[in-house]
């Protein structure tokens, strides 16, 4: 007993210390709300959410005082952080806070500007040259110009009139721009975005700046042309400082589509950790939306394994292709590991021995395993000889993997 204990206690100690060494490899985030003309206290925790779950950064919030309030005190320690999220856009911060901003961010601080944050400190020189662009807040042609893709050529625009501006909320389609930045890297040229606000005559000293992506509001929907693309991704550098501003974004209670939306999540992530190093290594999720339609992550989580092998059974089109595209992607991801393709293989072949699955369901298994598979899924594949409805792709999967009698 007592044994055991110490023992306990050991492992106990060794997780501790193990755990501290994980976290020090994760990129240390500060995100930063409290005021916001939008709904922080729903953005803020869904953002935190996308940025653990992804196991790269540990983050944490840090809540302003409210509008109106002493914001005297408010002085995080930036050095603490090699990223910052910028979920507020509110009163002005102390001139000491906005010294050890821009100072931190010079020296080679990380930078998310989310959604309204483009809105904050229009009258803050350094803010508007490290967000490129922004809106509203009697912005307008003394800011910068407008920038924009019109023809498919990026166009610098110095004619007068306000910033920011915004339609109805709707599905739109994204446009890629810079295929070569390690942001949008292997992004598809055209994805669909979920229903969001469309941010659109966003202007600013735009230095250092690269529009990364592009929307258009353009009609039929509505806007300035039928050729005006927006900007809705950007990066920009600041002398050793790395910049990240999304426009997409907009948050219901509980997040909703606009943070829900596969493309949001993971260019927010890929933006998150250039900010934060200067190199994306995450891959493209399997499920990044192309231009045939939304793509949404309820609980903003990419699905594991185990989702995938529980919803496969119950194969419905249309509801499930994105589990089976699931498994697809990471039996592709698998080649050439013989271990991982084996882990999958018992993951598939409970779905061909459960008598919960439908007949489609195995069908498709039948067929992965026919070119994947190895002795292990033999006996289950042969059980299927005796079903009517599968006997014929058993016997393919059979002849396939060489064990046909
Ligand atoms: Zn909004």
């Amino acid at each position: 007993m007592k044994k055991q204990f110490i023992l306990l206690i050991l492992t106990a100690g060794l997780m501790a210390i193990f755990n501290s060494c994980a976290d020090k490899s994760k990129i240390r985030t500060l995100i930063i709300t409290g005021q916001n003309n939008h709904n922080w206290k729903a953005s803020s925790p869904v953002l935190k959410d996308i940025l653990d779950n992804s196991g790269l950064f540990t983050s944490e919030i840090m809540t302003t005082p409210e509008k109106g309030g002493d914001m005297s005190s408010f002085r995080p320690n930036f050095s603490k952080y090699k990223l910052v999220v910028l979920d507020y856009n509110g009163d002005s911060w102390p001139e000491k806070t906005r010294t050890d901003f821009v100072n931190w961010v010079r020296n080679g601080g990380g930078v998310v500007v989310y959604h309204a944050s483009c809105m904050a400190f229009p009258e803050w020189k350094e803010y508007n040259e490290m967000i490129g662009l922004g809106g509203w807040g009697d912005r307008n042609e003394k800011d910068g110009p407008y920038v924009y893709y019109s023809r498919n050529e990026l166009v610098t625009d110095t004619s007068a009139g306000p910033a920011g501006t915004h339609g109805e909320r709707l599905e739109f389609e994204v446009r890629t721009r810079v295929k070569d930045h390690p942001v949008t890297k292997g992004l598809p040229s055209r994805w669909m975005h979920a229903s969001d606000e469309l941010y659109e005559k966003l202007r600013g000293p735009a230095k250092n700046m690269v529009v990364l992506a592009t929307a258009s509001a353009a009609p039929p929907m509505r806007g300035e042309g039928i050729n005006r693309h927006e900007p809705m991704l950007l990066a920009i550098t600041y002398e050793k400082g790395r910049i990240f501003s999304t426009l997409l974004g907009h948050a219901d209670e509980g997040g909703g589509p606009a943070m829900e939306c596969a493309g949001f999540i993971t260019t927010l992530l890929r933006g998150a950790e250039w900010a934060a190093t200067g190199n994306v290594t995450q891959e493209v999720p399997f499920d990044f939306p192309t231009a045939a339609g939304v793509v949404l992550r309820p609980g903003f989580k990419e699905i594991t394994l185990e989702e995938t092998i529980a919803n496969l059974g119950t194969y419905d089109i249309p509801k499930s292709t994105k589990y089976f595209s699931h498994l697809q992607s990471l039996i592709r991801k698998s080649a050439g590991n013989p271990d991982k393709l084996l882990e999958l293989e018992k993951a598939m072949t409970k779905v061909l021995t459960s008598s919960e699955s439908t007949a489609e369901s195995k069908k498709l298994i039948l067929r992965e395993l026919s070119w994947m598979g190895s002795d292990y899924c033999i006996p289950a594949v042969k059980n299927l000889l005796s079903v009517e409805e599968l006997k014929d792709e058993a016997t393919f999967a059979l002849q396939r993997l060489g064990k046909s009698e």
